[in-house]
């Protein structure tokens, strides 16, 4: 008996795997989407469905959204059996939440026919063609083409009171959340002693009255340039030797949130208490590429390798990547939109270059 080949197959549910999908689905293709499984091994690890930006709040920057009283154009434009998925959908006007921006990027790819299957890939075997892949609960699937849109997750510490705060107060992107009113004119803390914390701690700059950054050791892991930055920069306060040990604030009343963070010193023990409204971790992502099994090309710190400057291709032929996965730079839900595009725009031609499509 022959088994049924899918055209297409994406794997993810943030921007980039629903931006794939309406690219694909319009493209004629018939995408199959996994969205990933509701575990709650998924949602400890920031892997649940429907991407990182599911876990915030506002989002002020997605290009399209400015704020208004989006009610009316909410509950019309998704489905009544997914409202569920939103958060309470609010009168007053208010920029976007990440999970309406999300259950209106899932509606459009399915309006176009996308097929959406709620579980994850768990192994791929990308050695011949068709691809074949396995789920957790599904069964297996075959594919000519493949988009890999699972995203990265944000490290954080583990602290229980790190959970408590999370998005009220804890964040692990400034880009994102930086400019939000709790964070303006008040201290704040970045742990990492990274570029990209210097980079965040920076830019929290313009907002905050002071930052400091939490380093484990006596001095930044950063590039030099990335150090003198810090060093010269007046609101910037190094806090070393030191690890956080607890988040603190009222947990009770989120307007208050975050009021501080107490940090131990890694030599003596001792602990401080620093005034903040905001702790934002810089210690790194983990791109979500385990069920690869190291089959697909990557950079050394594990993020997929486009093996062609400003194409999505993969080092292997008929398998794209979009989206954070790709990319430790940007880290963006409209770039990883972009990328997302461009996967599917990728896959339709290399589907056509075979004669498949
Ligand atoms: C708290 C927070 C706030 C943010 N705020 C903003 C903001 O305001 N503006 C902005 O532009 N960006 C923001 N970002 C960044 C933005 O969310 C990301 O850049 C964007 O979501 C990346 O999109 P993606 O499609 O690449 O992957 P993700 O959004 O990471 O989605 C990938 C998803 O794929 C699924 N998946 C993973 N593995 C598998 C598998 N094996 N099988 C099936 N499915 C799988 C999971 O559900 C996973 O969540 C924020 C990020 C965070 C964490």
């Amino acid at each position: 008996m022959s088994v049924h080949v899918e055209n297409c197959i994406i794997i993810g549910s943030g921007p980039a795997g629903w931006s794939a999908a309406i690219y694909a689905a319009r493209a004629n293709l018939k995408p199959l989407l996994f969205e990933g499984a509701m575990t709650e091994e998924n949602r400890v690890m920031g892997r649940y469905p429907m991407g990182q930006l599911a876990q915030t709040t506002e989002v002020e920057n997605y290009a399209g959204f400015p704020t208004g009283k989006i009610k009316v154009f909410l509950e019309s434009a998704i489905d009544s059996d997914r409202h569920y998925m939103l958060p309470p959908i609010e009168e007053h006007p208010h920029a976007v939440t990440g999970p309406e921006l999300m259950e209106l990027m899932r509606q459009q790819a399915t309006n176009f026919g996308t097929r959406v299957i709620t579980d994850d890939i768990v192994s791929v075997d990308l050695s011949g063609k068709p691809f074949q892949l396995n789920t957790s609960e599904s069964g297996s699937f075959q594919a000519h083409t493949i988009i890999i849109a699972t995203g990265a997750s944000a490290n954080y510490l583990g602290l229980p009171s790190e959970e408590v705060f999370r998005n009220k107060g804890v964040s692990a992107c400034a880009v994102c959340d930086g400019a939000l009113p709790r964070f303006r004119n008040k201290p704040l803390v970045v742990v990492g002693g990274g570029d990209s914390a210097v980079e965040e701690a920076s830019y929290l700059t313009k907002y905050a009255s002071k930052v400091h950054m939490i380093l484990r050791r006596g001095e930044m892991r950063a590039s030099k340039i990335m150090q003198q930055r810090a060093l010269d920069n007046p609101k910037i306060e190094l806090v070393k030797f030191s690890v956080v040990d607890e988040v603190l604030g009222d947990a009770n009343d989120m307007r208050v949130g975050v009021t501080g963070v107490r940090v131990k010193n890694v030599d003596t023990g001792t602990t401080t208490v620093l005034e903040a409204a905001g702790m934002f971790l810089a210690i790194g992502h983990t791109p979500n590429t385990n069920f690869l099994s190291g089959q697909v090309e990557k950079h050394a710190n594990g993020y997929i390798r486009w093996t062609q400057p400003y194409r999505t291709i993969t080092s292997v032929e008929g398998v794209f990547a979009a989206g954070d996965v790709a990319d430790d730079y940007y880290r963006q839900a409209i770039t990883s939109a972009g990328t997302g595009c461009m996967a599917a725009l990728d896959a339709e031609r290399y589907l056509a270059g075979v004669g498949v499509h």
